[in-house]
């Protein structure tokens, strides 16, 4: 708990990596894995919120709760822990979908790294979310490269949070469904060094005119503008892996994104749209 009473108390609240705010509690991989009830209602969601870097305890409680209430509201089950260990063939295929809720740094051993993997290709499900897409998973490279995409580079963190204009990139896509042209949302931004995503379909994009994209206090990166309109600094976006279905959004540094009624409209459509299995895999390329 030291940066409580460091000089930039103020500024290393934020979610940036650093030594001071890694979360040296967890231990570095997960060996026993956790007790599953035979119990459990289907389909499952495995809510994993384990950290070894920055830890969004706000985020991470507003997603959960989220998740908890979506789950009973559709009869769904509900498996949430910070035990990596889950990540085993056996266990994984007792769920239908994986939600990375804020989870950073080096959380799984190269063994529960691959069965993830394995389970997410073979037509698994996963919503990572805001952290889930920082730059503490170097060590993943596959997840980094392959789910992730782009680099993140930073956020602003004077001020952290900032009403933006948050604009809708995929009228047509299954996930924006009920969702408006654009509108403004109050987050932490990330930022990241491309808004090139290859074979993924980005959701959202930020109007950077809308808000201020400095940093203005602390790391080597402090204009963090990506340029161009909407679509050129992209913050959700989803892609189909093999068989798999991933979602991303950078939303959700704070509980209260929880509570948005558009943005829990989109976490609903995401989390039937990662689940659907439709022969024209709708959502998996742009709209022409
Ligand atoms: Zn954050």
């Amino acid at each position: 708990m030291k940066w409580f009473i460091a000089p930039l108390a103020l500024g290393l609240a934020a979610c940036a990596p650093s030594t001071a705010q890694t979360d040296q509690a967890a231990a570095p991989y997960d060996s026993t894995p956790p007790e599953i009830t035979e119990h459990m209602p289907q389909p499952a969601v495995l809510v994993f919120s384990k950290t070894r870097g920055w830890r969004h305890n706000e985020g991470i409680a507003g997603a959960d709760r989220f998740f908890a209430e979506f789950t009973s509201e559709n009869g769904m089950g509900l498996f949430t822990t910070a035990n990596g260990a889950v990540f085993n063939a056996d266990q994984l295929a007792r769920f239908d979908l994986v939600v990375f809720n804020n989870m950073t740094g080096d959380t799984l051993s190269p063994d529960q790294e691959q069965a993830f993997q394995q389970w997410l290709e073979d037509g698994g499900s996963l919503v990572a979310l805001h952290s889930a897409g920082d730059d503490s998973h170097e060590d993943w490279s596959w997840y980094d490269t392959n789910v992730i995409g782009p680099q993140f580079i930073g956020h602003p963190a004077d001020p952290q949070y900032q009403d933006a204009r948050v604009v809708n990139l995929a009228a047509e896509h299954p996930v924006m469904q009920g969702i408006p042209a654009d509108w403004t949302h109050n987050d932490e931004w990330y930022s990241f060094d491309s808004a090139e995503l290859g074979d993924a379909v980005p959701l959202l994009g930020l109007d950077e005119a809308s808000y201020s994209p400095e940093n203005l206090l602390y790391g080597p990166v402090q204009d963090l503008r990506m340029g161009g309109g909407p679509e050129g600094h992209p913050i959700a976006w989803t892609r189909c892996l093999g068989e798999g279905r991933a979602f991303y959004s950078a939303i959700g540094h704070n509980h209260t994104s929880y509570d948005d009624p558009i943005y829990r409209r989109m976490l609903s459509n995401a989390l039937a749209w990662v689940r659907a299995r439709d022969a024209t895999k709708r959502g998996c390329t742009r709209a022409k």
